[in-house]
């Protein structure tokens, strides 16, 4: 119960930043994201370098607390 979900790998962060990932990496990156400032980070940075000026980048940094649907 010590370990968490895997770090997101590069590729899957780059499908993220995309816009195209799959819903079990959707799934996968907000629960992992969840609970793993480093991957957030990383997944900002991602963003960053991808647009210019996104306007997403609050969204990024904000704690993930959107409603579920369902
Ligand atoms: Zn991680």
């Amino acid at each position: 119960m010590s370990q968490s979900t895997p770090h997101l790998e590069e590729v899957g962060l780059l499908d993220l930043t995309d816009g195209v990932p799959t819903q079990a990496l959707r799934v996968r990156a907000e629960v992992h994201l969840d609970a793993c400032d480093r991957c957030r980070e990383a997944l900002a940075d991602f963003l960053r370098v991808r647009a210019p000026s996104p306007p997403d980048v609050h969204a990024a940094r904000t704690p993930a607390r959107r409603r579920r649907t369902g």
